[in-house]
């Protein structure tokens, strides 16, 4: 009886070991560019007042970088600084040779207009993916520099040799940094999107058509065993901070994992799925500036 049970459960997409192997691969192709080029790449995190958990995303970041050979040039700016002083500090960074990606860590204070941040980066620069001009790219299916959760689930399906191509996918989100990047990359891969958010009606019989479920809410068990079709993938975007009946905290996603492995076919873990190929697609990217801007490869 067990087997069977066993055999029903979902395949869990590690995230963590998918994005260690990206980023040790990634420390090889820094090591050979390095040796046509004068400087190694060089990534600005620039961070505004003392949000912990914004702290401590951006020491991951830097020590990732360490990691692959990429070095940081951060900044963090007390609260209270000014919108010009931080605008200053990007159109500095933009001129910065040594500098090939820049990325402003969110949310800001609210003192401080994120797109004003956003469209002040150059284009050419703006590792996170969120410049008008790269999201135009993106619509227009040309390359440019993408978003970096969702082009780390697009690896991690990549990785695990999930077809998309045919598929029938839901995007539950519609954020500019997730949740509409996602279907616009899911569309060029030739799944057929549909999204949905907060004023769709029926949000099961949504998530019950989709092959490939990708959420992104921020709702602690949004989505139940009910929702999902069985044999769909499930990619967990949500990353969510609760507190259990003892008072102990940890991290949860938007799907109610344990209920949802026993029907999905994948599935990825929160902790430990798309978190740490967001952080291995922001290295990417900042090599990627690197050897455009270089002229290193072809
Ligand atoms: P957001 O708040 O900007 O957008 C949330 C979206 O969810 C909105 O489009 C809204 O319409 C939709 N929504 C809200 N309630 C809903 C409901 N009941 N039913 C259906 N849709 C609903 O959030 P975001 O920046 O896109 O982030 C979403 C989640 O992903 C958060 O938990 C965030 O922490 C997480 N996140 C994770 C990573 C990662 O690396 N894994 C990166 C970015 C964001």
């Amino acid at each position: 009886m067990s087997d069977s049970i066993e055999d029903n459960t979902a395949l869990i997409l590690d995230g963590k070991a998918v994005a260690k192997k990206t980023q040790s691969q990634l420390r090889s192709r820094v090591e050979g560019l390095q040796t046509k080029a004068t400087r190694p790449p060089g990534l600005a995190v620039l961070m505004v007042g003392d949000n912990p958990a914004s702290a401590s995303y951006v020491r991951g970041k830097e020590r990732a970088c360490a990691r692959v050979g990429i070095d940081s040039y951060g900044r963090h700016f007390p609260t209270e600084t000014r919108e010009e002083e931080l605008l200053q500090a990007i159109d500095d960074l933009n001129q910065d040779d040594r500098v090939d990606g820049i990325l402003v860590q969110l949310p800001l204070p609210p003192h401080i207009d994120p797109v004003a941040a956003i469209n002040r980066i150059h284009p050419d620069k703006d590792v996170d993916g969120l410049h008008p001009v790269n999201l135009g790219r993106l619509v227009r299916g040309e390359p440019s520099l993408r978003s970096c959760t969702p082009l780390g689930v697009m690896r991690l399906l990549q990785d695990y040799d999930i077809e998309v191509k045919g598929k029938t996918a839901v995007v539950v989100g519609r954020s500019i940094l997730v949740g509409k990047p996602i279907a616009l990359m899911l569309l060029e891969a030739d799944a057929t999107v549909t999204m949905a958010h907060s004023r769709s009606p029926d949000l099961s019989a949504i998530t019950r058509s989709a092959d490939i479920l990708v959420v992104a809410v921020g709702r602690p068990e949004l989505i139940t065993a009910e929702m999902v079709k069985p044999g769909a993938v499930i990619m967990d975007v949500g990353i969510n901070r609760v507190t259990d009946y003892f008072g102990k905290s940890s991290l949860t996603g938007d799907v109610d994992f344990d209920a949802v492995k026993e029907v999905a076919r994948y599935i990825t873990p929160v902790p430990g799925g798309v978190g740490p190929m967001t952080v291995t697609m922001l290295l990417q990217n900042t090599v990627d500036s690197y050897s455009d801007r270089l002229g290193l490869e072809g």
